[in-house]
């Protein structure tokens, strides 16, 4: 791959009726963590009634402490299947290991790889056979040309359903979690004709950064974002303070 060669064809990804890829920005929103059955169904009916195309949640977490809330895992799933039923909305859930791919498969819309997971070839390859589309997270530490090969150990396999997701790289900033690459993202669109969509929540990990970082991601012709939303993010079990609450994230939805 010739690395400024910008592509014509536009690889648009369907997920039931959403197209994510066709122009029009989409808007996936939800908890860090799913916590427990009625705290997932609560968030379901309330991003429904506000707006969201695809509810977020993670239920195998991939956390830097081992002494941290790891998730609910399977139950968690469980869970968020009802609950995602009850409003009518896919969602896109994590998978930390290949080994998890297959149970996994009848519950979930989307497979989330993690920016940790990036390289990770094997799981990649495997979820190259799957008949479900994949939200490939860049590596915080991954080149362009790297985040757009791992792409290609899933298209190998025969699954072309791929949305990139920009979630910040590590630098030097000491005020932010990470640092959003926008250029980035809008290079890697153009390169691949690839859908890319933006996390502005691990992006900046600051939810005052929330707003500006959406608007601005929309304002690059990129193809949607995905945010951390809780009813009380100081009491959400993980990244708290990075997600944001309805209210805002009403704001936010209400301006597209
Ligand atoms: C997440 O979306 O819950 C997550 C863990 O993101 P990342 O892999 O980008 O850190
Ligand atoms: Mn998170």
């Amino acid at each position: 791959m010739e690395n400024k060669k910008v592509t014509e064809e536009k690889k648009i990804v369907r997920i039931k009726n959403i197209e994510i890829g066709s122009g029009k920005p989409v808007f996936m929103a939800g908890p860090c963590s799913i916590e427990s059955e009625e705290h997932i169904l609560e968030e379901a009916k309330a991003l429904k009634e506000i707006g969201v195309d695809i509810l977020r949640g993670g239920a195998f977490k991939p956390r830097t402490s081992p002494f941290d809330f790891q998730g609910l895992g399977m139950e968690g799933l469980e869970y968020f299947r009802k609950a995602a039923d009850a409003v009518d909305l896919p969602f896109v859930t994590e998978v930390l290991s290949e080994s998890d791919i297959e149970k996994m498969e009848e519950y979930v819309d989307m497979f989330q790889v993690g920016s940790r997971n990036m390289y990770n070839y094997a799981l990649l390859k495997k979820l190259g056979k799957v008949n479900k589309p994949i939200l490939l997270k860049r590596g915080f530490s991954a080149t362009i040309k790297e985040w757009a090969m791992a792409a290609e150990y899933i298209a190998m396999g025969g699954n072309e359903n791929i949305v990139f997701c920009e979630r910040g790289i590590r630098s030097f900033s000491d005020y932010t979690r990470n640092t959003l690459d926008l250029a980035g993202a809008v290079l890697l669109k153009n390169m691949t004709g690839r859908p890319v969509i933006v996390d502005p929540s691990h992006g900046t990990g600051l939810r005052e950064l929330i707003e500006p970082m959406t608007d601005a991601s929309i304002a690059c012709g990129l193809d949607g974002v995905i945010i951390e939303v809780h009813q009380c993010p100081d009491e959400a079990l993980s990244d708290g303070k990075q997600t944001i609450d309805y209210e805002t994230y009403r704001k936010i939805r209400n301006k597209y």
